[in-house]
């Protein structure tokens, strides 16, 4: 892999600021639209996947995530599609070790279904990182199946353990789905609690209703979780906390497991004003913002020049100072959204 970007001058080491005044300091990088899964409020089961010869390479990837970090963001997140069944992906996240080792770079984490999680585990402690996300929507082997399609349980939950047994924190993100897994939620955090992992409640995101999806509407699964935590205060005792992993959640310690329980509403609250990320879909395509259709195209400034990483940087740049001020969920720039194909697996969720 290249040894990264050196901004070569002070100017080019200044932060990326966006035109509100936010700093960017996450990339989320999806680094496949493919999975072993075929979740029903993600793809359809006969999803066409992009070329492989549109996807970046995993050098163009690192050469990306290099860009970026030279321009001050610290955290990189490695998403899908599932990010580990990419052949050879554990040569980019070795090659991104390299800059928590230099101390550039402060987190390095992964977003993941668990599938391959049990045979990885050991090897993404070794390069550097430190927590990983699990998706995980229910502890039904039956209902899992259902929602997952093609997924085994078991499969997960043995990652799960191979995982907690490399030292890596385990963050569970469960969708909250009408009438599919509302009533699973005391069994999640319970269970979070045994294993000491954090637990994620996130509300569906329309993002694009699948056709084909067996009749899973986003709009009809959708479950405010305002109303979910109002229930679960009935039985359990969520203490507010003032911790932030940075992104979005809002935490609350739940006091009969001491485990942490966080609630992600992109639709029911806005947390915009303190975003400070973008994500790069496989393709090379930089989405400023997971709710809206804006999007620079970052392939043509890797391949058009590949021994000289300025037009990358300016290009960088310029595509930040574009970053929309809000999302457009449940506004008139959704169907644009939904019409531009935005799909989960492509921006990494
Ligand atoms: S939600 Fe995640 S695990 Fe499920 S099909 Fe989409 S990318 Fe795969």
């Amino acid at each position: 892999m290249a040894d990264g970007f050196l901004p070569r001058t002070a100017a080019d080491a200044s932060p990326l600021i966006d035109g509100f005044g936010r700093t960017i300091r996450y990339l989320r990088l999806s680094v496949t639209d493919r999975c072993d899964f075929r979740c029903v409020y993600c793809m359809s089961e006969d999803v066409s996947f992009v070329p492989r010869d549109e996807v970046l390479t995993l050098e163009e990837m690192d050469r990306v995530c290099s860009a970026f970090v030279a321009l001050g963001v610290r955290k990189l997140r490695l998403t899908g599609g599932e990010p580990l069944i990419r052949r050879g992906v554990m040569t980019l996240v070795r090659a991104l070790g390299r800059h928590l080792a230099a101390g550039t770079l402060d987190e390095l984490t992964v977003t993941t279904n668990g599938s391959q999680l049990a045979r990885h585990a050991a090897e993404l402690a070794a390069a550097g990182v430190r927590r990983v996300n699990v998706s995980l929507d229910t502890l039904d082997p039956v209902r899992f199946r259902t929602i997952t399609r093609w997924g085994r349980l078991e499969r997960v939950l043995e990652g799960i353990a191979a995982a907690r047994a490399a030292g890596l924190a385990v963050k569970i993100n469960c969708v909250a789905l009408k009438g599919v897994n509302e009533d699973e939620f005391d069994r999640l955090i319970g269970w979070c609690g045994e294993q000491g992992c954090d637990l994620t409640l996130i509300e569906v995101m329309p993002l694009g209703d699948i056709d084909g999806a067996g009749g899973f509407s986003r709009a009809a699964q959708f479950l405010p979780l305002s109303a979910v935590r109002a229930d679960l205060a009935r039985r359990w005792s969520l203490e507010p906390l003032g911790f932030s992993s940075g992104g979005p959640a809002r935490w609350v310690r739940v006091g009969e497991t001491g485990g942490r329980l966080g609630f992600i509403t992109p639709l029911s609250e806005k947390f915009c004003e303190a975003c400070n990320r973008v994500r790069l879909t496989a393709t090379g395509s930089l989405a400023l913002c997971l709710g809206r259709s804006e999007a620079v195209e970052l392939r043509p400034l890797v391949r058009g020049y590949p021994g000289d990483d300025g037009p990358l940087l300016a290009g960088l740049r310029r595509a930040i100072a574009h970053k929309p001020d809000a999302h457009g969920f449940g506004t008139a720039a959704c169907p644009a959204l939904a019409a531009a194909g935005r799909l989960m697996n492509l921006t990494g969720g």
